[in-house]
């Protein structure tokens, strides 16, 4: 696998890829790899000629400080996980790389960013719109994968592709859950053991045909400190806190 720290030189590689008339899928993240992550490469592996994965824990669209200084890095494993996988590149960018504008210049979406997750999580969606935009400009793939577990997440990234005609597919992939239902997320290694215990009854509780008080009530009572509880698009989207640990998922109506 080769590793990449600066635009400048994946540009490069992304031209030879280009010469060579190889599709190129591309998969960004913030890392800690779990299954999730490993069903978008795999996916991205089966697609297309070169799968590009990016590796970059984007501080601007962490709205609290501790959850940002807090977030899981593991990048030995994560090297690991990748070659094992067959990923062909890596791209590792620093801050600098990434934002040599230091943040000046930024995406915004007015509508739907500032409901569900966007409605507590100030400039959340500012930061993520931003970075994909500047990955994908940098990566420039002829596909890019997104997660259903952060379905608002995909929906704004999809339309933001479609509003600023990049030539790019977004391929939505399905949830990966552990065993015991609990969506797999970087965020889960935070929980505590009991927290760890707790987690899998959101999905339960999310996934049961209650109306979304009776939702509320259920997980008040497990402990959960509830953000949202929503239904849009035929879909309930919830986000709730167990301790610090902020945990979202969604499920089909
Ligand atoms: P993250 O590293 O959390 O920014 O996630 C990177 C990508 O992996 C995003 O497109 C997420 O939606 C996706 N992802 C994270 N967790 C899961 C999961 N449990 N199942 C499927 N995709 C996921």
């Amino acid at each position: 696998m080769i590793i990449i720290k600066t635009a400048d030189e994946l540009k490069l590689l992304r031209k030879k890829f280009i010469e060579a008339k190889k599709d190129v899928g591309f998969v960004p993240t913030m890392g800690a790899l779990h299954s999730g992550h490993k069903s978008l490469f795999q996916k991205s592996l089966v697609e297309n000629d070169v799968t590009i994965v990016s590796i970059f824990v984007n501080s601007t669209q962490f709205n609290d400080r501790s959850d940002y200084a807090n977030y899981p890095i593991n990048i030995e494993k994560d090297v690991e996980i990748l070659e094992q996988s067959g990923v062909d590149v890596l791209f590792l960018p620093n801050y600098e790389v990434i934002y040599p504008d230091n943040y000046n210049y930024r995406i915004n979406e007015y509508l739907f960013s500032k409901t569900l997750c966007g409605r507590t999580r100030e400039g959340h969606f500012e930061g993520v719109l931003t970075v994909v935009m500047k990955l994908l400009n940098i990566v420039n793939p002829k596909r890019a994968y997104f997660g259903e577990k952060d379905y608002q997440q995909y929906l704004l990234i999809k339309n933001m592709c479609q509003s600023f005609f990049l030539d790019v597919d977004i391929i939505k992939c399905p949830t990966v859950r552990e065993v015991d239902g609990l969506a797999m997320s970087s965020r889960n290694l935070l929980l505590t053991k009991q927290e760890r215990e707790t987690a899998p009854h959101f999905y339960k509780i999310l996934s049961q045909p209650y109306t979304i008080k009776k939702t509320e009530e259920e997980l008040v009572n497990f402990g959960f400190i509830i953000d949202y509880i929503e239904d849009l698009h035929n879909r309930r989207f919830g986000a709730v806190y167990l301790g610090k640990v902020r945990l979202i998922d969604n499920v089909k109506l």
